[in-house]
């Protein structure tokens, strides 16, 4: 709530204006100083009858002018980012988180921020594809990708349940066009956020792939009763069957390598020196993601698709995004699905 105090050339003075958190409405408290013209009981002298409704007239005409200023959505966005200005260790550790970009600048936070205040400026007197076009950009750029080259398609043959999807063979960021414009901003970011989760993946060490792979193989040979696991342990298991001298060991290994260029579109594994100098984090969230790779279809298994580490994330990055620029809460959009 806000009051402001404005004088009427000595006419209406201190007049209290409050302005309501809700968007248009503005309420008068006139509770200080209230002119007898204003007290239905005082005489009310015939002469200045048109002073009291011009003057009605101007308080009106000028709070309109107060409130659109305060709530129009030009002033909302400049006070969305006075915010992240305000605070730029903080803007830049979210925007770290979101792109994955562990050595953005302070200076690079703020130009990203400058950039994201004007694509919100331009979205008031554009179309829809203008500004998811300007959005796409934007976060295409902020990601980094290194390897690869995306597009956006608008797709109207989407799923009821996606508002957006990364596809990983055509290297294309899917968006339904029905969906809300500004709902749309958040969407782009969650489908390249699937894009990014990609093109780490080539960040596990061949041991690691391995391992991760050794581990579905083993738990699905075991629900199935099947005897080779039966009295072994995993550590056995992906002994012999990955690091054995024989043909059969060789064998597997080359079937392993195969999925990883399928995933990740690389021939071969990174090397022990070249991981080295890939942070951490960025390896743990490789391994993460390659664990939970298969994704249940989402129309068969809403659930577990919901649950998958990938999709958590995604919607983690989609929700911190909006927050900061959009100032969308999409935080509990799992209401509409109808997820336990
Ligand atoms: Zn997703």
């Amino acid at each position: 709530m806000e009051t402001e105090t404005v004088n009427f050339s000595g006419k209406i003075q201190n007049q209290q204006y409050s302005y309501l958190q809700n968007k248009q409405a503005i309420s008068f408290g006139r509770t200080e100083s209230i002119p007898d013209e204003f007290i239905s009981s005082a005489p009310k002298p015939k002469k200045n009858k048109w002073l009291l409704w011009a003057s009605v007239g101007i308080a009106a005409v000028t709070a309109t002018i107060i409130g659109i200023r305060h709530f129009s959505p030009l002033k909302q966005i400049e006070r969305r980012f006075k915010k992240l200005y305000d605070d730029i260790p903080g803007t830049q550790k979210k925007f770290k988180e979101i792109f994955m970009r562990e050595n953005l600048t302070e200076e690079e936070t703020i130009n990203m921020l400058k950039r994201y205040e004007k694509i919100e400026k331009d979205e008031l007197k554009q179309s829809k594809e203008e500004y998811w076009q300007a959005v796409f950009e934007e976060a295409k750029a902020n990601y980094k990708f290194e390897d690869f080259d995306i597009k956006m398609v608008l797709d109207k043959e989407l799923s009821d349940k996606s508002a957006g999807e990364w596809c990983r063979k055509t290297k294309s960021v899917k968006i339904k066009p029905s969906i809300d414009k500004k709902y749309g901003f958040g969407t782009i970011h969650h489908e390249l956020r699937h894009a990014k989760q990609d093109e780490i993946l080539k960040y596990c060490s061949e041991d690691d792939f391995i391992r991760l792979y050794g581990e579905k193989i083993y738990e699905s040979l075991k629900k199935r009763g099947f005897n080779t696991v039966k009295n072994k342990s995993l550590e056995d298991f992906i002994k012999e069957t990955f690091y054995g001298s024989d043909s059969y060991s060789k064998e597997m290994r080359e079937s392993i390598k195969s999925s990883f260029k399928t995933i990740t579109g690389l021939d071969e594994y990174m090397t022990p020196a070249e991981l080295a100098k890939v942070p951490k984090e960025k390896i743990e969230l490789s391994k993460r993601f390659l664990k939970d790779m298969e994704c249940p279809d989402i129309e068969n298994d809403f659930t577990a698709y919901w649950k998958n580490a990938r999709e958590i994330d995604a919607r983690h990055i989609e929700d911190t995004i909006n927050e900061m620029i959009t100032g969308l809460n999409t935080k509990n959009r799992e209401r509409h699905f109808n997820i336990k």
